[in-house]
């Protein structure tokens, strides 16, 4: 890859990561591309994907993979727990302690190398709780 190729991606990734920064909501990589093509018009859903991707895989951002049925995509790297609403789809971190995280690197006594583990709650945001007629 050529120096003003590497350049320009790693712009485009910086300002991903601005804006996935600004935001609490877990965007899908379409909302994360509507958020990047203020800054970056020309800029295709492809290289948003692969760059979010990137990211992902390097341990700058996190992907969600269990919270509804697209990806979706956390500015915060740090280990913490996510809430889906059944009614709106919202996905939220929980404040809950990490007294509940699970050991997610071991072998197993049958055999299996664990590597990590999948999970979400789900419930029902603050928003949804005050209207009786959400779910
Ligand atoms: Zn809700
Ligand atoms: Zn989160």
């Amino acid at each position: 890859m050529s120096r003003p190729e590497v350049k320009r991606m790693t712009q485009q990734r910086r300002i991903i990561l601005e804006e996935l920064g600004k935001v609490t909501s877990h965007p899908t990589a379409d909302e994360v591309y509507g958020m990047v093509r203020v800054h970056l018009p020309s800029i295709s859903l492809g290289t948003v994907y692969r760059d979010l991707e990137a990211m992902s895989g390097s341990g700058l951002i996190q992907k969600l993979e269990t919270c509804g049925r697209q990806k979706r995509f956390d500015g915060n790297p740090a280990p913490h727990h996510h809430v889906r609403c059944l009614a709106c789809g919202r996905v939220g971190d929980l404040q809950t302690d990490t007294e509940l995280y699970i050991k997610a690197d071991f072998d197993d006594p049958g055999g299996y190398k664990v590597t990590g583990y999948r999970m979400e709650y789900t419930g029902l945001c603050p928003d949804c709780r005050r209207d009786p007629l959400a779910i």
